[in-house]
């Protein structure tokens, strides 16, 4: 091998501009990779299942013995998400012993956004009821309320599935050996019939003259005749006792009393909630934002929906024109894709393949710097919307004489169309729905920027508190004093400072910005990356420059071993030939 080193000499400049090219697309190659599994709402001791979009299939629609499922779609990031886990945890935790019957998951549809494209839905979180007898392709659920009686959701979709939870008609024999009377609705008989199945067979029925939501347990003689009570009680555990003499002995041990599992999210008392410090929108969290609403949110919704296409393609002409001329990366990712948009709403493949063209990651990366919370699922991807709209509005400001396309509308229609969180989309959508009558259709550069700021300040006071609240990140009005001083209410010219003041924390010169001044020269991409029969001119050059390198090697190899080659290469090829060896 020594000896090979002289004739491998040549290949070392093809190699070595090879590694400086894939040295620069470094970025695109680092954002193909998968996103580093961000921690999510739920774990398994929350007696739920926690699943991957790929798991579905397997673990929901196949197995030998099918159950029920309970699935949630949620994502980490949503406010409402965030406050309804606790309820989810206790109520799992409530039914963790009817797991003969029914399963439950969840699947964080931040990570796996294919999820509500499978099920054709575009809110979280959302609740299915997957009945034993459905399969994969069929797509069919029921969905339940998030905000109403789970506990009654669950047991009328199980009812049709399991005949016991059908009161006893007037006449009918109870082929049970104990029989459960309660006044309708029998939400805690049925729910004691799930809990014994593996076990003992239970039936009920109403009794309109029991009270205060108490059941009565009888033992139904084997050879008829009537039933003897055994007593009476509203508590779930005293009636699991009363049952107690009536299981065979191998029976399984009835579940325990469901343990108050209330999940402390982002209590103020977590170690956690030592204050960080506010920080200007990163690059990192910016890129971020775009990629997860583009290959996340807009790619989950129904493209061809009245509204939505024209929304999205808006959105990504108001980016590329706002930011590509002032970051090189920003440039490099949207580019592309404006070039590309068409007029018609494209298939969702297409929509896929347009932003994997444009060297858009297939999975969103969840990283975040700026907007990194005290936990994995507080801040983080909400934070970097509001962080991207408040940076439009500030390029907008800053670039006065020519502002661009105005930001608010296009970034309302965005939101309500296409954002993950539905709850806080609908909330965005009343909240701003005076936005024309308020400061016009084509909005000031200085009038939408002091808009959008007053109106996260309101979102800011409504939130305050919740759940979702970062301890360390408390919300209020922002700029916080210490930021700003003579941004506080009442302040003189508090408006102007304020404008001043988001612009110096938005605007191109914030840092995040690799051009602050603005420049589509400096903004294009070195090697151009418009398609050449479906691969871009520096996928060719890659390939060339591989090329290139095998042919050396080849050559390099047939000049060493073959006689004619040594001949051949002593004779034309002087660069092969090898150096005298000293005497
Ligand atoms: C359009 C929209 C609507 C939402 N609606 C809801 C909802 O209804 N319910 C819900 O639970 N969650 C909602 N959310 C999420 C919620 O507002 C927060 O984004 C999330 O809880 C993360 O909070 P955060 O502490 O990172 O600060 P965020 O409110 O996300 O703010 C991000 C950063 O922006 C800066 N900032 C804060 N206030 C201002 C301001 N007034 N002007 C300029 N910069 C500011 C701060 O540096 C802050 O860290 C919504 C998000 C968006 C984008």
């Amino acid at each position: 091998p020594a000896d090979l080193m002289p004739s491998l000499s040549p290949l070392l400049l093809p190699l070595a501009a090879l590694l400086l090219l894939l040295a620069s697309t470094g970025p695109r190659a680092a954002h193909s990779a998968p996103a580093a599994a961000g921690a999510a709402l739920y774990q398994a001791s929350d007696h739920v299942t926690p699943l991957k979009f790929d798991d579905l299939r397997a673990v929901v629609y196949s197995g030998e013995r099918r159950r029920h499922w309970l699935l949630q779609l949620y994502h980490r990031y949503c406010g409402h998400c965030i406050n309804f886990a606790p309820t989810f945890k206790q109520f799992a935790s409530d039914v963790k012993g009817w797991s003969h019957t029914v399963g439950l998951a969840v699947i964080d549809s931040a990570d796996f956004a294919q999820v509500m494209t499978h099920y054709g839905l575009n809110g979280v979180p959302s609740l299915l009821f997957i009945p034993s007898n459905t399969s994969w392709e069929q797509k069919y659920f029921s969905l339940l309320n998030s905000e109403a009686n789970l506990m009654e959701q669950l047991l009328n979709q199980l009812q049709p599935f399991v005949p016991q939870l059908v009161p006893l008609q007037s006449g009918e024999a109870a082929n049970s050996p104990a029989l459960l009377e309660e006044a309708s609705p029998g939400r805690l008989s049925r729910r004691l019939i799930l809990d014994s199945l593996p076990s003992l067979s239970l039936r009920w029925r109403p009794n309109a003259g029991l009270s205060g939501g108490a059941v009565r347990v009888s033992r139904v003689p084997a050879a008829g005749g009537g039933a003897a009570a055994l007593g009476e009680s509203a508590s779930i555990d005293e009636l699991r006792r009363l049952l107690t003499p009536l299981r065979p002995p191998s029976a399984v041990a009835p579940p325990a009393a469901a343990p108050s599992v209330m999940a402390k999210v982002a209590q103020p008392s977590d170690s956690s909630s030592s204050h960080g410090e506010l920080r200007p929108p990163t690059l990192d969290d910016l890129r971020s934002g775009i990629i997860r609403a583009l290959v996340s949110d807009a790619a989950a919704v129904s493209l061809d929906k009245p509204g939505v296409w024209p929304a999205v393609r808006d959105f990504v002409r108001l980016l590329n024109s706002h930011l590509s001329a002032r970051s090189l990366e920003l440039g490099r990712l949207l580019r592309p894709l404006a070039a590309w948009l068409p007029e018609e709403p494209p298939s969702h493949d297409r929509w896929l393949r347009a932003l994997a063209d444009a060297g858009f990651p297939t999975r969103p990366p969840d990283a975040w710097v700026s907007c990194r919370g005290s936990k994995p699922f507080l801040r983080g991807y909400p934070c970097s919307l509001w962080q991207l709209f408040h940076t439009l509005t500030a390029v907008r400001f800053a670039t006065a004489g020519a502002s661009g396309p105005p930001v608010m509308p296009v970034m309302r229609r965005f939101i309500i169309a296409c954002f993950s969180c539905r709850y806080c989309a609908e909330n965005f959508d009343k909240g701003t729905a005076g936005m024309e009558a308020e400061i016009g259709a084509q909005p000031a550069p200085g009038v939408e920027l002091l808009y959008l700021w007053r109106k996260h300040n309101t979102v800011n006071k409504r939130l305050s508190g919740e759940s979702s609240d970062d301890p360390a990140y408390p919300k209020a009005r922002f700029p916080s004093a210490a930021l700003c001083s003579e941004c506080a209410e009442g302040a003189a010219s508090a408006d102007a400072n304020a404008a001043a003041f988001l612009l110096r924390w938005y605007g191109p010169g914030a840092g995040w910005a690799s051009h602050p001044e603005g420049d589509s020269d400096f903004a294009k991409p070195a090697i151009s990356t418009v398609d050449i029969m479906g691969f871009s001119r520096l996928d060719l050059v890659i390939v060339a420059l591989c090329f290139a390198c095998v042919l050396s090697v080849l050559l390099a190899v047939w000049c060493r071993l073959s006689r004619s080659g040594r001949r051949l290469c002593r004779r034309g090829l002087s660069p092969f030939r090898r150096s005298p060896s000293p005497v």
